[in-house]
């Protein structure tokens, strides 16, 4: 995990708005030279040469997409990089640039906008990103955050939902739910420390889930392993509802069927453990968890010597003609129909 605040207040109104941006924005390096103009002016400048522009864009409201009673500011901030940079990646493209725009009240120190950018700054460095602007502003409740990240692409590069075709592998990279069951030892911890404040908890069995939740990392390098392999996916998609909602999307596009396999779920040693542990379907979180931020793609059966036994990646299923629809193969051999369950915002509960 990432270190740890200080504990000084100093007021945001004591700086005033362009006293903040500057403080926060001054540390930031530019190191693409498609970055023609950042910070500073009334917009950004690009010069995205001979490529296509991709773009992304996120919105995060406290107590709606976080709760900083158990998300540290500097994890928010890295996330939130993260969040963008992995739908960027989903289109087979490089990530460049982003902008970040927050809102905040009078509840948040200096020291807390501090955090935040803490972590955006390590995840620019990490990943090689230039911060180009954003929109500073106040909020009567809680913290507001949006990014736009922009990327480039040879044209046929670019990998959409749409292109799935009968027969097709389906493959995804990591593993999945881990980020899921992270969330939900958080939610007992918080529960457990609302009881009793003085309880320390134990968290050591639950390391990696932890990790997965508060401090995900983007697929940058699968399209740099996809080049390598020379395989280009047919379509592609980043988990961040779970791969049941992001098969729905691809199969809708495309206008395919799909059937994945139970057991080629790849799943963590942790996540296994832990489903035992809360007496929940480890099938059932691999499928719907969501936030995985893990790669799923197709490619054309004629691929498999080149992805087959790759450490990166999992072939789980295959592409079907639509009217097989979206079927799950058990352990036991038996089909049954997959759901949308993923995340959903508007859902009660
Ligand atoms: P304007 O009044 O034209 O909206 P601002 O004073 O809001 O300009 O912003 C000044 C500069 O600082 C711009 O380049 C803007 O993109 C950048 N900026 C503002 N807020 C942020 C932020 N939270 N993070 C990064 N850059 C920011
Ligand atoms: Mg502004």
């Amino acid at each position: 995990m990432l270190e740890d605040k200080n504990q000084n207040r100093t007021s945001l109104a004591e700086l005033g708005e362009f006293g903040l941006i500057n403080h926060i924005t001054k540390y930031f390096t530019i190191s693409h030279s498609s970055t023609v103009k950042a910070v500073g002016d009334d917009a950004a400048v690009l010069d995205a040469s001979t490529k296509q522009t991709v773009i992304s864009t996120d919105l995060l409201i406290e107590g709606v997409h976080f709760d900083l009673s158990y998300m540290p500011l500097k994890h928010l901030g890295y996330k939130a990089v993260m969040v963008n940079l992995s739908d960027i990646y989903a289109m087979n493209a490089v990530a460049e640039q982003i902008t970040v725009s927050i809102a905040v009240s009078n509840r948040f120190p200096l020291e807390a906008v501090e955090e935040l950018y803490a972590g955006i700054q390590l995840a620019c460095e990490t990943y090689q990103i230039d911060l180009i602007g954003g929109d500073t502003t106040s909020s009567t409740k809680g913290m507001l955050l949006s990014i736009t990240a922009i990327g480039k692409a040879n044209k046929e590069d670019l990998v959409f939902r749409n292109g799935a075709q009968p027969t097709d592998l389906i493959v995804v990279t990591g593993d999945l739910g881990a980020a899921y069951l992270g969330l939900q030892v958080l939610e007992r911890e918080k529960q457990v420390f609302k009881v009793n404040p003085q309880n320390q908890p134990d968290l050591d069995n639950y390391t990696y889930l932890i990790e997965r939740q508060l401090k995900p990392e983007a697929r940058k390098d699968i399209a740099e392993l996809l080049k390598e392999l020379d395989v280009k996916p047919t379509s592609m998609i980043d988990v961040s509802d779970g791969i049941s909602s992001e098969l729905f999307h691809i199969c809708t596009q495309s206008n395919v069927g799909c059937k994945i396999y139970e057991d080629k779920l790849p799943l963590d040693p942790q996540v296994i453990a832990t489903c035992e542990e809360f007496e929940i379907d480890s099938t059932m979180v691999a499928l719907s968890g969501g936030e995985d931020y893990e790669l799923l793609f197709t490619v054309p059966i004629s691929d498999y010597e080149k992805v087959k036994g790759n450490p990166n990646f999992s072939i789980i299923g295959h592409i079907t003609e639509k009217n097989q629809g979206l079927q799950l193969v058990t352990r036991s051999s038996k089909e049954i129909e997959l759901k949308a369950q993923g995340w959903n915002s508007f859902k009660e509960n």
